[in-house]
């Protein structure tokens, strides 16, 4: 029987889409079709007042609530059945205070949005590396991407974000105002509110000398044999991720590669210059391909969107790291080359640096002594492949889990409720009792779940 929700539409200013209106299929869609999910209404809200209507009203009626930032979790946790979703795309304006080196970014707002805004004004936030993923997810969760040893984590820069907490009510923290709160969101997920407002700290750099360097398969062993001693002593202003993809079938890759299975590193380096570190990774072998090139910031962190467009069945799962020995290096050359379909790929973080320095009990994040965040992703548009997505990425992150650190980044997992307490790590009886002072019945439970403190 459907779920009734007579009354919503006039409880909240923005649009309101029911199931079954003509444009309920356009609206539920999430960013991963492996995931199909029929809420019973989704409330466009316009503004942080707007939010406490639509998450009042769900919570009177005893809908299951979900938020939505930019969609892109892998589990769909953005969505819910037969519940509520709070979609937040239209919270998306950004101001950026040049002389403060400030931003205030909405919490529907996408990283793209973010990158460009900034950039427009000589000034940058470290964000994750696709540009339609939402700020919203991705901040909760600590947000890793190509600048995280060079300017931390995504929240490593966060100072302070305005709250619609369980029971409506709209809170300003930071970390003299509900410090616990402030604590709690960076790194503990959807938990503890909605976050209708961002404020980031800025750091002014406009280009990076980025790009991939690749290698023929049969060099998985001696590259990230290299690779694992490299990196953790190269400079904060170098990074990159080591990777397994195939080469995309389009320009500006040569059409000789075209869907080759390689290995590589995707660089990236804090400013135009070359230093003596990229000098030194670039000499390293004999790569098929170096797509070095200086390139506006956002540029980079833009670059695989439209590879990764939405629509395509993705299966992934994660692994912090603190060590590759050579027995994950033989698990690595074992997987990389049986990747079952051209888009799927592993990458492997670095996530030491700048985001190594700040104490594991800092932030709710707590997995500050890991070198690298791997995530194993299975990808393909064909809903018949998805058996053969899930198959590898089970077998290759079980393979690695005895050389890992017991959890994963908790944006990159899907269904493993038996891992989500290894998601949080050390922190997680702290978060605990956040949740039970911020959120004690457990309104916003879908997403990577802590239950209140007893
Ligand atoms: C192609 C791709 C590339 C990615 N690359 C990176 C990367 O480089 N670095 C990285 O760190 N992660 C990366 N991720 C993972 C990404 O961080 C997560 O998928 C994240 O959950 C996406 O956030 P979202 O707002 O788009 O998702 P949604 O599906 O909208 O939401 C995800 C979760 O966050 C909650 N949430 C979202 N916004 C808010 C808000 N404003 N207030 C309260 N709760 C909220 C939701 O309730 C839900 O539980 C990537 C994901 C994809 C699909």
């Amino acid at each position: 029987m459907a779920v009734s929700v007579e009354g919503l539409a006039s409880a909240v200013k923005g649009r309101v889409v029911e199931a079954g209106a003509p444009d309920y299929d356009d609206a539920r869609t999430l960013y991963n079709a492996m995931i199909d999910k029929r809420p019973a209404a989704i409330a466009y809200c316009t503004d942080e007042s707007d939010v406490a209507a639509a998450l009042r009203y769900g919570v009177d009626h005893g809908l299951r609530i979900a938020v939505r930032g930019g969609g892109h979790n892998g589990a769909g946790l953005g969505s819910v059945d037969d519940g509520l979703v709070i979609d937040l795309s239209a919270i998306n304006a950004i101001e950026v205070d040049e002389p403060a080196k400030m931003a205030r970014v909405g919490g529907g707002a996408l990283l793209r949005e973010l990158l460009w805004a900034t950039h427009e004004r000589g000034l940058t936030v470290p964000v994750g590396i696709i540009g339609t993923t939402g700020v919203g997810g991705l901040t909760l969760g600590g947000g890793i991407g190509h600048l995280t040893r060079a300017l931390g984590l995504t929240i490593d820069n966060l100072v302070a974000a305005t709250v619609v907490l369980a029971d409506g009510s709209i809170v300003q923290t930071d970390s003299e105002r509900e410090p616990d709160l402030f604590w709690a969101i960076r790194g503990g997920g959807g938990n503890f509110g909605i976050v209708t407002s961002f404020s980031f700290r800025c750091h002014p750099l406009t280009t990076v000398l980025a790009g991939p360097v690749l290698y023929d398969m049969d060099d998985t062993a001696d590259l990230l044999a290299w690779y694992r001693d490299f990196l953790p002593a190269a400079p904060d202003e170098l990074s990159g991720f080591f990777a397994f993809l195939s080469i995309p079938p389009a320009p500006p890759f040569p059409e000789e590669l075209h869907l080759r299975k390689v290995c590589g590193v995707a660089w990236t380096q804090a400013g135009e210059e070359e230093s003596e570190a990229l000098r030194e990774a670039r000499s390293f072998g004999k790569p098929l391909l170096d797509g070095m090139a200086p390139v506006p910031l956002p540029a980079w962190n833009t670059a695989f969107d439209e590879l990764y467009g939405p629509g395509d069945q993705w299966y992934w799962r994660g692994e912090f790291v603190r060590e590759i020995p050579d027995e994950a290096i033989a698990v690595h050359a074992e997987y990389g080359p049986a990747m079952p379909t051209w888009k799927s790929t592993m990458h492997m973080y670095a996530i030491d640096g700048a985001a190594s320095r700040v104490a594991n009990d800092e932030t709710a994040w707590s997995y500050r002594d890991a070198i690298w965040g791997g995530v194993f992703a299975g990808v393909d548009p064909d809903p018949a492949n998805a058996g053969a997505l899930t198959d590898w990425v089970r077998g290759y992150s079980d393979a690695i889990k005895p050389h890992g650190m017991g959890g994963g980044y908790v944006n990159f997992h899907m269904d493993e409720p038996d891992r989500v307490r290894g998601m949080y790590g050390a922190n997680y009886d702290r978060l605990a009792r956040a949740k039970a002072k911020y959120d004690p019945d457990n309104v916003f439970r879908v997403n990577q779940n802590i239950p209140p403190a007893a």
